[in-house]
């Protein structure tokens, strides 16, 4: 597991949890592969991130009490290449 951070100087509340799903090939259930803490205002770049990334967004609300707007928790061992 990994910690990065998305962006620099948000310290806006963070509202939300959007984690990243790979889908399967067969459509089942995909695993989850990172999440990433935001305020309401970056969930749309956080989406964007997980799109781009091929991964599948999935919003839940989050109290923030842990970790700051742009904080990203990664599960995969590695970067895919
Ligand atoms: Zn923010």
């Amino acid at each position: 597991m990994r910690f990065q951070v998305m962006h620099e100087d948000c310290d806006k509340p963070v509202a939300a949890a959007i984690e990243a799903y790979r889908e399967r090939d067969d459509k089942s259930n995909g695993s989850l592969e990172a999440v990433a803490y935001v305020c309401l205002g970056h969930v749309h770049a956080a989406r964007e991130k997980w799109f781009g990334e091929s991964l599948m967004p999935y919003a839940v609300e989050d109290n923030g009490r842990i970790f700051r707007c742009g904080s990203i928790t990664d599960f995969r061992d590695q970067q895919p290449a």
